[in-house]
């Protein structure tokens, strides 16, 4: 029986507005300066991560998701349903809306729809998201995306570290220079590009836009989530629920002492944003530190948790053990 915690090494990605940030603040080898995305925990095609430890070492998420399924509580579905990253906005990254489950299966091959959330880890004092829009109607949307009324059109919020947002698909968003960014998402890499600042890469090119799906998917007018939020003290740990929605159940945990926890869910998820500690498994400890990204199989029945760490944990929210009744 696997009965450890399961360490995965992260893909890396190259974007025009990525920066440095992923190896000032959590020492990875990154490709280059223009780093963006670190993909934590992901079992996507276009960027699986790799098991560190334990007898699966080497093989991909993607695999062990495929063949292993009873270290996930054996829930159903093809696809490992969620994605976790970090990202560094060193620039603006584009105003974009991702479509849902639906228009993803007909127009997108089988992707899934793209529901994200996020929390902000650091970012610098002017830094702001854009999320939603002020059109009314669908004609005002096209005919402000068509004039390029940016300003008037786009919902711009300031935000500091701490904040969290949830961003269902169809909303309009975009994350503003200055921001990291830890996104919890379901898994899909499907991207609608409204505006882009005008920019151009080191060729002189603009890149894509996808004007026509975006107004095909885009909420109208735009709704602000609700989020039901709310913490717990257990012991040395805080824990404190972000999110809990269709797709996935996000909280930011503060560890300071040790905690003995049951294992209640399928698999969870975890990525350590500071310090370190160690996880506890029938007497054997597994140490973790600020930047690692873990699975926690459904094959440990108890584990206990013991440092001084700041993590994000997170779950898929149909469960809660053995196979799923969404
Ligand atoms: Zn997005």
């Amino acid at each position: 029986m696997y009965k450890e915690p399961i360490f995965l090494q992260p893909d890396f990605k190259e974007r025009i507005w990525g920066g440095t940030k992923l190896r000032d603040y959590y020492n990875y080898e990154i490709p280059s300066t223009n780093t963006g995305e670190c993909w934590g925990i992901s079992a996507h095609e276009n960027g699986p991560s790799i098991l560190k430890n334990g007898p699966l070492r080497g093989q991909t998420l993607t695999k062990v998701w495929e063949n292993h399924r009873e270290l996930f509580g054996h829930e159903e579905g093809e696809k490992f349903p969620l994605l976790v990253k970090i990202l560094d906005a060193n620039d603006d990254l584009s105003v974009q809306v991702h479509p849902d489950d639906e228009y993803a299966r007909i127009y997108e091959s089988g992707e899934l729809g793209k529901t994200e959330c996020w929390y902000v880890i650091d970012c610098e004092v002017d830094s702001h998201l854009i999320l939603g829009h002020h059109a009314k109607t669908k004609e005002e949307f096209v005919r402000m995306i068509e004039t390029g009324e940016w300003d008037l059109l786009l919902k711009k919020v300031p935000i500091k570290p701490g904040d969290f947002y949830y961003v269902p698909s169809g909303t309009i968003h975009a994350i503003g220079k200055g921001a990291l960014i830890l996104e919890t998402q379901q898994s899909s890499d499907t991207t609608y590009r409204v505006y882009d600042y005008d920019r151009i890469d080191d060729k002189g090119d603009k890149r894509e836009r996808h004007v026509q799906q975006s107004i095909e998917v885009s909420t109208i007018p735009h709704k602000d989530a609700e989020v039901k939020q709310g913490a717990n003290r257990k012991e040395g740990l805080i824990t404190k629920q972000l999110v809990s929605e269709k797709y996935f159940t996000v909280y930011h945990c503060q560890l300071d002492g040790s905690v003995e926890q049951k294992m209640n869910r399928n698999y969870l998820l975890l990525s350590i944003l500071e310090g370190n500690g160690s996880v506890i498994i029938e007497g054997k400890s597994y140490s973790f530190t600020k930047g690692d990204h873990l699975i926690l199989p459904s094959t440990i029945s108890e584990y206990q948790l013991t440092g001084d760490a700041q993590f994000i944990l997170s779950h898929t929210t149909y469960g809660p053990l053995g196979g799923n009744n969404k």
